[in-house]
């Protein structure tokens, strides 16, 4: 959390309800997640600023901000990241991370039990500072740029494992862990298949999963509503399910390591098209 169907939802919320507050002060009670690209405190830098607008950039949460220094606050939520508004007078979670008061009496909190996220001040417009804002790939969820002849010219640049290439948030905007699953389970593709050995046909059927995975997240997540910081992934299919039946087949869900991610998926309607030229030797040497 989040991922893209995420900040769909969450995104237009936070622009609605902070859409021309003004910032009291910030409280920082994890400052591991905090990174400052300018002189002063982020107390100094942020109170007095006004909020024009939220938007999303990627996997970014921009801040658009109005007041002296020009700056971005730009969120990148991560792995476990989630915003909450509340009165500045309720209790903190043990999770907060950083507190944005606004001079209104309400509270943007941004809670990050992992601490993986990152909150950036930066001057505004500087966005080759912060990894990953600068250059972000083909915006999956836009129907002109996201066209099956652009993915699959993006596809043929590619010699890595398919499930590499749709979290590569430089090429495509955007899938992470839990949704990239999601999206070969719908395409019946193993997360270890080369993109290289996809042909046109496949290439198109997985350009479509990936439309059909998405839209349908973000269209399960506005029609449930769920509260601004809870996490909404009970609907998705192999994510989160391993060792559960596969909803179409009924084979138990596995999970295997794809260069540092842990990717879950169904060994009979998504076969390792390399199986029957290797041998698992990990498996053997287990037994
Ligand atoms: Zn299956």
């Amino acid at each position: 959390m989040p991922e893209r169907p995420d900040l769909e939802y969450v995104v237009p919320i936070l622009a609605r309800e902070l859409a021309g507050a003004r910032l009291a002060g910030v409280r920082v009670r994890k400052p591991v997640v905090l990174r400052v690209a300018m002189e002063g405190s982020p107390e100094a830098l942020l109170a007095g600023q006004r909020i024009e607008g939220v938007s999303r950039r990627a996997h970014f949460v921009l801040f658009d901000l109005r007041g002296e220094p020009a700056l971005d606050l730009v969120v990148s939520p991560m792995l476990a990241g989630r915003f909450a508004i509340a009165p500045a007078t309720t209790k903190s979670p043990a999770d907060l991370a950083v507190a944005f008061a606004l001079e209104d009496g309400r509270e943007l909190r941004y809670r990050d039990d992992v601490q993986m996220g990152k909150v950036y001040v930066i001057p505004r417009g500087a966005w080759s500072v912060v990894p990953g804002l600068a250059t972000i790939g083909l915006d999956v969820l836009d129907p002109k740029a996201f066209t099956r002849e652009a993915f699959r010219a993006l596809a043929k640049k590619r010699r890595d494992q398919v499930k590499v290439f749709l979290m590569d948030k430089s090429a495509l905007d955007a899938m992470g862990n839990a949704y990239a699953d999601e999206v070969l389970w719908e395409a019946r593709l193993h997360p270890k298949t080369m993109v290289r050995g996809l042909g046109d046909a496949q290439l198109d059927e997985l350009h479509d999963a990936i439309v059909r995975v998405l839209d349908r997240a973000r269209r399960t997540i506005a029609e449930r509503r769920p509260a601004l910081d809870e996490k909404l992934r009970d609907f998705l299919m192999v994510r989160g399910r391993h060792g559960e039946p596969c909803p179409r087949c009924g084979t138990k869900l596995r999970s295997a390591g794809v260069h540092g991610h842990d990717a879950e998926f169904c060994p009979t309607c998504q076969p390792d098209a390399r199986q029957s030229a290797l041998v698992d030797w990990r498996r053997i040497t287990k037994r």
